[in-house]
């Protein structure tokens, strides 16, 4: 008797209700480490966001693989286009 009502209570499936982002750009950009060269071993960039700070992050699916800071410039640089 009280397995039952337990069922009516906790029974139905509406865990799998996930949601799904509604913004879904058509190409996902990230961050990645600028990739060591053989004369520089932590080569800096330039952000191309700010022109002030220096990065070792750079967006490698943007054309022309900008360096950019973490945060914000990362954010700022891909809202725009
Ligand atoms: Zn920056
Ligand atoms: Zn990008």
């Amino acid at each position: 008797m009280i397995k039952k009502k337990l069922l009516c209570l906790f029974g139905e499936p509406n865990t799998q209700n996930v949601e799904v982002s509604n913004v879904s750009p058509a190409v996902l950009h990230y961050l990645e480490p600028n990739p060591p060269t053989a004369k520089d071993k932590s080569a800096m960039l330039r952000c191309r966001e700010c022109k002030k700070r220096k990065t070792r992050y750079l967006c490698p699916v943007c054309r022309e693989r900008p360096g950019l800071c973490v945060h914000p410039c990362f954010k700022d640089h891909h809202s725009r286009n």
